[in-house]
């Protein structure tokens, strides 16, 4: 099955990506996560992304497109996967929905978690991150069991430089200028289910399985 996942920045994509993941068997893939792994790399990708991603701009489509077709292209994708900050842009919509025609594929699904932008800052402000296994946790609403440890691998957690109210402040700008016309592109295609995404996080994950029906 292939899901994406469409939602503000702190809406609880990576959060619920995971778990669906699993239940699904198929590789949850954010392009987020990609980048960050390519900016730790210290690879030329990792170079130019940092250079978007520090001020809260998207990387370009052309960039972002062919480094999530070739990810897709690997032999873990053949059943499906999550999509988790992909497309963020009507191009990049567009490009994926070629990219899986020419295969004779298409998307299966879009969740569309709704949260409202004073929830979204107060998620954001309170985020930190596995560096190993990018699991999400949050100082009040899903804190880890040991104070800033990770429940399953025990590193010691971070908090993202681009979660400073500053930054923050540009990608919700950016997400809601670019990223919001999309849910009306799925919405036109059928493939559109909403969820709110404000409820307690095991109760989004029973409705977002309940979408997937
Ligand atoms: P996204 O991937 O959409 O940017 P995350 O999954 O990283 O969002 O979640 C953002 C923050 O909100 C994290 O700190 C996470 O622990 C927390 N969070 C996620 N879902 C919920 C929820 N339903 N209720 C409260 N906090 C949540
Ligand atoms: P995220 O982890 O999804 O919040 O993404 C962090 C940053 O990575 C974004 O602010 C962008 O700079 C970059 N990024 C992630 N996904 C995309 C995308 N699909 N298109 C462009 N830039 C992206």
């Amino acid at each position: 099955m292939r899901v994406i996942l469409l939602g503000a920045p702190g809406a609880g994509k990576g959060t619920q990506a995971g778990k669906i993941g699993e239940r699904l068997s198929v590789p949850h893939i954010a392009t987020g996560d990609l980048f960050r792994a390519a900016v730790s790399q210290g690879t030329e990708l990792g170079k130019l992304a940092k250079s978007y991603m520090d001020q809260g701009e998207l990387v370009p489509d052309q960039v972002t497109v062919r480094m999530l077709l070739e990810r897709l292209s690997q032999p873990d994708c053949r059943k499906g996967y999550i999509l988790d900050g992909f497309p963020r842009t009507l191009e990049q919509a567009q490009a994926l929905d070629t990219a899986l025609a020419e295969r004779g594929d298409k998307v299966d699904r879009t969740i569309y978690l709704e949260v409202s932008e004073a929830e979204l800052v107060r998620r954001l402000s309170g985020r930190w991150i596995c560096p190993v296994c990018q699991t999400p946790y949050h100082e009040v609403t899903n804190p880890p069991r040991t104070p800033r440890r990770c429940d399953k691998e025990g590193a010691a957690l971070y908090q993202r430089d681009d979660d400073k109210p500053e930054t923050v402040k540009t990608r919700l700008a950016v997400y809601f200028q670019q990223t919001v016309p999309l849910i009306q592109h799925y919405a036109r295609q059928g493939l559109l289910r909403r969820v709110n995404g404000e409820k307690e996080i095991q109760q989004v994950e029973r409705e977002m399985v309940t979408s997937l029906r």
